[in-house]
């Protein structure tokens, strides 16, 4: 290798920084999106992304579900810059349209910042995107927001996180007071006080008045009793919390927490400025032919979402890469590990909100958008050079269940070709009866975004109106060792066998409680949540 092309990667790699935010609906994760671009001068005026979004046309059947809805459906990668380093933060859609998309989106994080309104604490879809994060062992950055807002203890705050989600916490940052009486943060390594002042709705950079803990003038601008709180916070985290310890940042097991109030802009550009020191450039990743590092000069990289129909005038599909190694060029050829067929990589895009601009490079820890005439899978490698081929994407929970029904027996090869086409690409799991007779496939998702996509598109990009029937499941496990493990058990009660697409056997339950009985009389008896990767 060129000792230019090692450094030109040394270079890139040394400066990106991926994340994914992970937060249940209303903390507020567009709106700090919104401020983080504002001071990545990514935007000039916050409010722009949701203002993007609404003059968006309807370009096509797809964006007017999406408009009709008032969501969006498209995630996408927003992408930075602050104090030298490019930022790509991938937008996971999280909300009414919660989906195995989102869970996906996660694998290709290198980072995720955990956003929890202080009022609330932890909740459901942050819990369970966390535990998609435990498992791939990616670092966790802990916003707390909404500080300008009547809120929880700080310290319960943390304890929550701790014992819920047995995550140490490190405090890099500490609020003094909250609600009306929120007068700012008090920066640990800086030992220094940043004064919060309201701004006309954060739409502008904050200004940031800053004192030193020593500064005579904190008691005439902090009232008594904060002062008092602040020492004894300070204390107390200094007499019994731990040290920051990045490399347990870095295994997953301690989340550095920040507090701040998004709205108004106050400590967003804190946590920014840490989170850059704290987080992982873009790592090594397990692949056929072992770790393969960032800087190898080949390029490769990995499919983690498909995105169909974006633009009606092409009826195309956007494959999603998530770039690992070397440099990736405009029209360069690939290699397809799954198919081994030779791919020209045309027409990319680096994907800016709604946006599609053109690329020319990418390096590793960005995403490429590109075009799929129907070659592309999730989990599918791309490289150049040498073979390699990385973990796929597992299939993740699913906790709806519904079966498909095709009332019009003159569209039966439309609805197989559909549904199997949208399997593929990920839109949906799909599922068997194991009863020969019963052939009515299973849709099985995390979102219920997932099954009105199928339906439609089923609908209009195939022509077959099909009915759906729900089924009263809420818990799916995959069973270690098959079918031989399962044939070893007697009888097991208040579960339902059926195949998932690849005919691996899958129980479904109707609740938590009744799996965990389950596992109670059938402890030899070993189930995932999540399907192996094959
Ligand atoms: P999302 O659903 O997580 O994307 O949340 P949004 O960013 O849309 O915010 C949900 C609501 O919380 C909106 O009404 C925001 O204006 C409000 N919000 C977000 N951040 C803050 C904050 O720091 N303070 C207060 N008071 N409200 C906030």
């Amino acid at each position: 290798m060129t000792t230019e092309l090692q450094s030109e990667l040394q270079k890139a790699v040394e400066r990106r920084r991926n994340f994914a935010i992970i937060s249940h609906p209303d903390a507020g994760k567009t709106t700090l999106t919104e401020k983080l671009l504002l001071y990545g001068g990514a935007i000039h005026e916050a409010g722009a992304v949701k203002a993007r979004r609404a003059q968006r046309k309807a370009t096509s059947d797809w964006m007017a579900m999406e408009q009709q809805r008032g969501i969006s459906i498209t995630s996408t990668v927003l992408q930075f810059e602050y104090q030298g380093c490019q930022i790509n933060l991938l937008d996971t859609p999280g909300h009414q349209d919660f989906s195995e998309d989102t869970y996906r989106t996660l694998a290709a994080a290198d980072n995720a910042v955990m956003l929890i309104d202080a009022a609330k604490g932890l909740e459901p879809q942050t819990r369970k995107l966390f535990e998609v994060c435990k498992m791939r062992g990616i670092p966790i950055f802990t916003f707390v927001n909404k500080l300008d807002r009547p809120g929880r203890e700080p310290l319960e705050l943390l304890d929550e996180i701790e014992q819920e989600l047995g995550l140490q916490t490190y405090a890099v940052n500490w609020p003094i007071g909250m609600g009306d009486r929120f007068k700012g943060i008090f920066d640990r390594t800086q030992q220094q006080i940043h004064l919060f002042e309201r701004s006309a709705h954060g739409s502008k950079e904050a200004r940031n008045t800053v004192i030193d803990l020593g500064d005579s003038r904190i008691e005439q601008l902090l009232e008594q009793d904060l002062y008092y709180q602040l020492k004894n916070d300070l204390e107390l985290l200094e007499g019994v919390g731990p040290e920051l310890d990045l490399e347990l940042v870095h295994q997953g097991k301690m989340t550095p927490v920040f507090f701040g109030s998004a709205m108004t802009n106050f400590g967003v550009e804190l946590f920014l400025h840490y989170f850059l020191q704290y987080a992982l450039k873009p790592g090594s990743h397990s692949s056929s032919v072992g770790e393969v590092a960032p800087t190898y000069p080949a390029f490769s990289g990995f499919v983690f979402k498909l995105q169909a129909n974006m633009d009606p005038k092409h009826r195309d599909r956007v494959a999603f890469i998530r770039v690992c190694t070397g440099r990736f060029e405009k029209d360069m050829t690939v290699s397809h590990a799954r198919t081994g067929k030779t791919v020209r990589l045309s027409r990319p895009q680096k994907l800016f909100a709604q946006e599609r601009e053109s690329i020319d490079v990418a390096y590793a820890g960005d995403v490429i958008g590109l075009n799929n005439p129907g070659v592309f899978a999730i989990g599918d490698t791309i490289y150049t050079g040498q073979k390699l081929e990385y973990e796929g994407i597992p299939y993740f929970s699913p906790e709806l269940f519904a079966i498909l029904r095709n009332p019009n027996p003159s569209k039966f090869k439309q609805f197989q070709k559909g549904v199997s086409e949208l399997r593929e690409e990920g839109a949906v799991q799909i599922m068997y009866s194991v009863d020969e007779s019963k052939r009515d496939p299973i849709l099985a998702a995390v979102g219920q975004l997932q099954f009105e996509v199928v339906q439609f598109r089923l609908q209009n990009e195939y022509g077959v109106e099909t009915l759906l029937e729900s089924l009263p499941y809420s818990v799916a496990r995959w069973v270690e060792g098959g079918w031989e493990a399962l044939d070893k058990v007697e009888r097991l009660f208040n579960t339902t066998i059926v195949k998932d697409s690849m005919g691996r056997p899958v129980l479904l339950f109707r609740n938590e409680w009744n799996c965990h009985q389950l596992q109670e009389d059938h402890p030899e008896l070993k189930l995932s949540a999540i399907a192996p990767v094959i």
